[in-house]
């Protein structure tokens, strides 16, 4: 078969992959002039390795990502650190990555609170039920079970900082149970980053015959009737037996408005989220004690969800000896962060940075760089499983994998590749 697919990100390549190696004809059309997508990264000219533009690791339990990785023979060049994650509590931080740490946590005091909290997170981390749980809000769940000064404590920042004011209360507990059962204190990464991998893999595909069609947007994807074929629109339109599109469902609604009214309709009923990630090169370290992620309850006032020191995991030697710091959010795109320009932002942001090292000067930040994508993480709402769209759409020939289809799980480059291999075995009957 003569295949396109739209997105050169993880999902598209995994797909094409699989397909190529069937013995299919693919074409990857991509809008930008890399490939890698979400997961892509930046570099300057003295560093090693490049940075995910937006803060990118790998659990030990990304079986789907980590397989793939072994099939194209470069296991040797995963590494799986264990940096520190901290928790906030009344204005100081507190590493938070074991079982131990959770205990000596003085958010939640010595009593019946801890012993919920722990309580909780067993029985999270045994069942494996979590279609029972989707039936219910974490919300509701977690108040219910773990008690409102737990719930409010633990994890109520996390569903907040992730889903805003306006989700947050409509999130269900699966995504919650599969956040917690995927998570390892060990992250991973690649050696090189995450878009030196992203490179290496699109040079696979070339040499095995897929063709990778940088800076070139897809506007349209029509069957007409009476064809057997779906035919692509970019700056030229050609014919394929089949089309795999790994966009975001809204995108989705815009190549194809042919699809039929339900599907349309499922596709606008799916909600997410948008981020925006400020990247800054520190001429010193910034936090001292050597932590890498910081989570920040928005009521503590931050005017960021997240600070990441990236070269408190991978060393600053791989970057001319620079410390490479990440404020992130995830914020709907009517924020006006997203209108602010980035100087604009860095006032904003860079006073804060006082309070991670007090020490902190703005003539430390060498270099500043700002990311935001419109569509960052979907919100995965009550019986989410059953609202999914199906990957096979009503349209002949034309199949659809995002990462607003991949459920319970949080989303992730593990899952673009579990859903776009997913896809293509679909594709192949
Ligand atoms: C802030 C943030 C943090 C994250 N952290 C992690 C993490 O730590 N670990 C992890 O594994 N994952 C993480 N993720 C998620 C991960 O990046 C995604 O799940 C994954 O990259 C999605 O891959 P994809 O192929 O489905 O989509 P994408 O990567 O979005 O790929 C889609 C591609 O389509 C292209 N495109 C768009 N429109 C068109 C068009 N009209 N024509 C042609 N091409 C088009 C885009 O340029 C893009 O390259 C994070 C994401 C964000 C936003």
């Amino acid at each position: 078969m003569k295949i396109a697919i739209i997105g050169a990100g993880f999902g598209g390549m995994a797909a094409a992959y699989d397909l190529r190696k069937a013995g299919h004809e693919v074409t990857i059309y991509e809008s930008a002039d890399y490939v890698g997508g979400l997961a892509s990264g930046f570099k300057e000219p003295h560093w090693d390795w490049s940075a995910e533009k937006f803060y990118h690791h790998w659990f030990a339990s990304d079986k789907h990502m980590l397989g793939l990785i072994e099939e194209l023979g470069w296991k040797d060049k995963v590494l799986f650190p264990r940096p520190y994650t901290v928790m906030y509590h009344a204005g100081k931080f507190y590493p938070f990555d074991s079982i131990l740490k959770a205990l000596l946590f003085p958010g939640l005091g010595f009593g019946i609170n801890k012993i919920r909290f722990g309580l909780v997170g067993v029985f999270l981390r045994l069942t494996n039920n979590w279609k029972a749980l989707e039936n219910y809000t974490v919300d509701e769940w977690l108040r219910k079970w773990a008690g409102d000064k737990v719930y409010e404590m633990m994890w109520q920042p996390l569903v907040v900082g992730k889903f805003g004011e306006r989700y947050y209360k409509q999130v269900n507990m699966a995504w919650m149970w599969a956040r917690l059962k995927a998570r390892t204190t060990r992250l991973g990464t690649f050696e090189g980053g995450f878009q030196k991998f992203a490179d290496m893999f699109a040079d696979r595909l070339r040499g095995m015959g897929v063709e990778i069609r940088l800076q070139t947007p897809v506007t349209r994807l029509e069957r007409e009737a009476g064809s057997s074929q779906v035919s692509v629109r970019s700056e030229t339109t050609e014919m394929y037996d089949q089309a795999l599109v790994t966009l975001s469902p809204e995108a989705l609604t815009r190549l194809v408005p042919s699809l039929p009214e339900k599907y349309l309709h499922g596709l606008r009923s799916m909600k997410s989220m948008g981020a925006v990630v400020m990247a800054v090169a520190l001429k010193y370290q910034l936090s001292e004690e050597g932590y890498y992620w910081y989570n920040l309850p928005k009521s503590a006032g931050y005017p960021f969800l997240a600070l990441v020191e990236h070269t408190n995991y991978v060393s600053p030697e791989r970057f001319g000896g620079e410390h490479i710091v990440y404020m992130g959010d995830y914020l709907e795109p009517e924020h006006e962060f997203f209108r602010l320009s980035q100087e604009e932002l860095l006032e904003h942001f860079l006073p804060a940075l006082k309070k991670f090292n007090p020490k902190f000067k703005r003539d430390w930040v060498r270099k500043a760089w700002l990311f935001r994508t419109a569509y960052a993480q979907p919100v995965p709402l009550v019986n989410h499983s059953q609202n999914i769209p199906d990957i096979t759409t009503p349209l002949e020939g034309l199949y659809f994998a995002s990462m607003s289809q991949v459920h319970p799980w949080d989303r992730g480059t593990n899952f673009a590749v579990e859903i776009g291999r997913r896809a293509a075995r679909l594709m192949m009957g």
